[in-house]
């Protein structure tokens, strides 16, 4: 959700060890500047006027969430969703999502809101990997 140019992108490629392909800037824009995270679905519909098949969509969305630029996020409906991953902070990428009960529209929520460190409770053990809140959306 952060606005980085594309000269970061390439920069935060490298530094992974991954080759900055065009294909992979362009993902990595596509994600920055979404206010949701998106499914292989829908980074493919967006990037096919680039060029960019499917199968190179889905091989790069993986090598980017192995690269920890990504972090995906399944919402209940069993979609791999993307979204750019928050290095300097891993708690901040766990911000919460919203999940329209009605039309499945899904959106990010700012971690002030809820936070993933709230769930760090006295006894109990527990690691957070999503922090869904369903409801219903303003156009349902
Ligand atoms: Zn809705
Ligand atoms: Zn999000």
């Amino acid at each position: 959700m952060n606005d980085f140019s594309p000269a970061v992108m390439k920069t935060l490629l490298k530094q992974a060890g991954l080759r900055a392909t065009p294909a992979r800037i362009a993902t990595l824009t596509l994600l920055s500047q979404s206010s949701k995270p998106l499914s292989h679905a829908e980074v493919s519909a967006e990037l096919k006027n680039l060029g960019v098949d499917k199968t190179t969509v889905y091989r790069n969305l993986n090598d980017l969430v192995g690269a920890n630029l990504l972090r995906r996020a399944e919402l209940g409906d069993h979609i791999w969703r993307f979204e750019l991953a928050n290095h300097h902070d891993e708690a901040c990428s766990l911000h919460p999502h919203f999940v329209c009960i009605d039309c499945g529209d899904v959106f990010c929520i700012d971690e002030k809101y809820l936070q993933a460190r709230d769930f760090q409770l006295e006894n109990q053990n527990v690691t957070v990997k999503e922090i869904l809140v369903r409801g219903h959306c303003n156009n349902c």
